[in-house]
């Protein structure tokens, strides 16, 4: 008995439209067993506040590192396993995993804010605030320090569900971050009456800042609409110092990219923070008395 992505694999591959067939096939035949048996990880990016240019956040990022199939993405398997249904339970092992994580920091004086990603099927379930509302009381953890971040498609797969549910977290005290803002058809107008607290910027606009007129003007003005709004502003893939400069001078609130940190298991972290992350402070200390 096939499963219906499994189904639709094999469409795909009968109508020759996808040759990577065999391996999407691996990838979900092998997830169930990865979920159940602890075989996921989690890596965590830094988020930098831009005008101090001190860590104020961490975002969980899931890893997969198959013995056969070698590191599979998460671009390559979250579609998937949203196909399937297995999300469901990716999502509620990344949310344990990543509370785990912020507790055990928290204990040894390293108090941050967890961000971690849901995707469209999460916003569905009826259960969900109920079950993040659970595990944070189990921890002793305050929601205001968590983030949950939802991507446009997620929600308009339903918008109505997904309303619903974002005001039932951000009811418990959770933050709402708006992901990959820019990529997607929605705009702020259609997004306005969603309870967000945060807009995080795509990456696709960012790389370009320092060579991209164009870039530039579409991030100030989004940067200023955002803040008329009241959401906080996250711009994503910063790069380079160039970037960080004009977003400071554009008044964007958080910064994220492989400038500061790719993200890193939970030790490297821990380890990233004692050793590299000081180098930003003084960084920024520099930058703005010379400019
Ligand atoms: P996202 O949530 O927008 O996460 C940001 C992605 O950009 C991450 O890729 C991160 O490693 C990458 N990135 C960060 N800074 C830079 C930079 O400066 N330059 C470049 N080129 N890339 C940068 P990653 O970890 O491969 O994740 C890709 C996407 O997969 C995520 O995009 C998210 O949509 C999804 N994802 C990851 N983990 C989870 C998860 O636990 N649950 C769900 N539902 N989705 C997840
Ligand atoms: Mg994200
Ligand atoms: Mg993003
Ligand atoms: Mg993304």
């Amino acid at each position: 008995q096939l499963a219906r992505s499994e189904k639709q694999l094999l469409a795909d591959y009968q109508q020759g439209s996808d040759e990577s067939y065999l391996r999407r096939l691996q990838i979900l035949q092998a997830l169930p067993d990865a979920i159940v048996n602890r075989k996921l990880q989690l890596h965590y990016q830094p988020k930098m506040d831009c005008g101090t240019g001190q860590v104020n956040g961490a975002e969980a990022l899931i890893r997969w590192q198959h013995e056969q199939l070698g590191v599979i993405r998460p671009d390559e398997f979250i579609p998937l396993a949203e196909q399937s249904g297995d999300i469901l339970r990716v999502t509620r092992w990344v949310c344990q995993a990543a509370l785990d994580q912020q507790q055990y920091w928290l204990e040894q004086g390293i108090d941050i804010q967890m961000a971690v990603n849901l995707s469209a099927l999460d916003l569905q379930a009826d259960d969900f605030a109920e079950f993040i509302a659970t595990e944070l009381r189990a921890r002793h953890l305050s929601p205001t320090k968590l983030t949950l971040e939802v991507t446009e498609s997620a929600v308009m797969a339903d918008l109505e569900k997904a309303q619903k549910r974002l005001k039932e977290l951000r009811e418990l005290g959770c933050k709402i971050a708006l992901d990959d803002y820019g990529t997607g058809y929605a705009s702020l107008a259609q997004l306005k009456h969603l309870p967000l607290d945060k807009l995080k910027l795509d990456q696709s606009f960012i790389r370009g800042l320092d060579s991209d007129a164009n870039d530039r003007i579409i991030v100030q003005s989004t940067l200023s609409l955002a803040h008329e709004l009241k959401l906080q502003t996250v711009a994503e893939g910063v790069e380079e110092q160039a970037a960080w400069r004009l977003l400071r001078q554009m008044g964007c609130d958080t910064l994220q990219g492989y400038y500061f940190s790719r993200p890193l298991a939970a030790v490297e972290f821990e380890q990233w923070l004692k050793n590299e992350a000081p180098r930003f402070t003084n960084q920024n200390k520099k930058a703005i008395t010379n400019e």
